[in-house]
């Protein structure tokens, strides 16, 4: 394969994220919905609003073990002066009542049983004494009291969830009391990862000298599954140029999403830089970012997406969270698509360069944003250190301590 010198096209940052953003409608077109068991939708992302199809609760019932009584009867009811009832008959929760409650009567309920007709509230067991066929109420009682209503936690048509949600077990609970056995969810886009580089070794295994363990590929499975996504082959090849050109078709072959990782930076031997010439619709660009400048981008058909991010550590992990993230959520309809933000004062000062995004690894106390370690594109531990990326903006070269800077949150 022969060396291209091509120039590479300079974006700017919001530039980089609007091409990166255009790939996501062709990305959703493709991935489309799919049913899954209510068991298996935890952590998808609901592609319809759940709507509540009837009320709940269903029907009126008990809210403790207790009597079912006319409030009216009780309203003068003490320890002193207990007011006797008769008891009817006992109703478990998931029976139905069969007697209807009357002056002077009473029926024993549990909790969640249907509260019988002609009963208005429920008195705690705690406060009667039973005798015989009989029960002695030592306390009055509200009607409505120890009752929920039907309808009191959601009415019919009411919109419970709205889509996009990721779904968690709050969502579950919600999907299984409205008796949803299956949920409808976007499909998960499946990302292939394509290594490359001749020193890097599985964690785990020998290095020889000049050798270091490959961290990215198994940073961005992880990064892969944690954005919801579905993360598919991970390869790792020689630096070698045709290796790498059919690598990367093959994984587009089974794959949704394909990314690289290094090889794309400025040497005129790269191997990706050279095997994306075989790609159509992709190119090699330097975004006015740091870290994270050479990246390759584009959408080879079909609505699938390539991405290749750079080979340091860090410049792949940045990369990921701020522009294939939020593309790759924007297709699934995740919301939000990115992660939230709160603004921190700088604990010490950052110098940057005009017209270049920078994001800071930091660590927050109290308001207060310090960087987590040197600021090298291949200093991995600060990523593990990192609360988040401090954003230095493309207008500030200069920021002192205590200036106010946006930080996006990791955690
Ligand atoms: P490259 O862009 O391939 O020239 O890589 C830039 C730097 O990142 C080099 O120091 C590589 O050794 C390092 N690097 C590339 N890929 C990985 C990886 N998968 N894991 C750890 N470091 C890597
Ligand atoms: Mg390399």
């Amino acid at each position: 394969m022969a060396s291209i010198a091509a120039a590479a096209r300079k974006l700017s940052f919001e530039d980089a994220r609007a091409r990166v953003m255009a790939a996501a409608p062709g990305l959703a077109a493709r991935l489309q919905t799919e049913r899954v068991a209510l068991d298996d939708a935890l952590g998808r992302v609901l592609a319809e609003p759940l709507v509540a199809g009837e009320a709940l609760p269903r029907f009126d019932n008990s809210a403790v073990d207790g009597y079912a009584v006319r409030a009216a009867d009780v309203a003068r009811a003490s320890e002193s002066s207990p007011v006797r009832l008769r008891v009817l008959e006992t109703v478990g929760a998931g029976h139905v009542p069969n007697r209807q409650v009357g002056a002077g009567q009473a029926a024993l309920v549990m909790t969640g049983a249907a509260l019988p007709a002609g009963a208005d509230c429920v008195v705690m067991r705690e406060r009667t004494v039973e005798d015989a066929g009989e029960v002695g109420i030592l306390a009055a009682a509200q009607p409505g009291e120890n009752v929920r209503p039907r309808g009191e936690d959601a009415g019919a048509g009411e919109v419970i969830v709205p889509r996009g949600r990721t779904i968690g077990p709050g969502e579950i609970a919600a999907l299984a009391t409205l008796g949803h056995g299956t949920v409808v969810v976007s499909r998960r886009p499946r990302v292939a990862v394509l290594s490359t580089g001749d020193e890097l070794k599985d964690p785990g295994e020998a290095l020889g000298p000049g050798q270091i363990y490959d961290s990215n590929s198994h940073t961005m499975a992880a990064a892969i599954t944690a954005s919801g996504c579905l993360a598919g082959e991970v390869w790792r090849v020689r630096d070698d140029a045709r290796v790498v050109a059919d690598g990367l078709s093959a994984l587009l072959e089974t794959h949704d999403v394909v990314l690289s990782l290094g090889g794309v930076s400025m040497g005129d031997f790269d191997p990706v830089k050279l095997a994306i010439a075989e790609l159509p619709q992709v190119e090699w660009w330097r975004v006015a970012m740091r870290p994270g400048g050479p990246q390759a981008f584009g959408t080879p058909g079909q609505g699938r997406v390539f991405y290749g991010l750079p080979g340091n550590p860090v410049s792949s992990a940045v990369v990921f969270d701020r522009l294939a993230r939020p593309m790759l959520r924007t297709a699934m309809g995740a919301e939000p698509a990115d992660r939230s933000r709160v603004r921190a004062f700088l604990a010490e000062p950052v110098r940057s360069s005009a017209g270049r995004r920078d994001f800071l690894r930091v660590r927050l106390e109290n308001g207060r944003a310090r960087l987590t370690g040197s600021q090298s594109s291949g200093a991995v531990t600060s990523l593990a250190k990192a609360d988040g990326l401090g954003v230095v903006p493309e207008d500030a070269t200069e920021l002192p301590a205590g200036a106010e800077i946006e930080v996006i949150l990791w955690r």
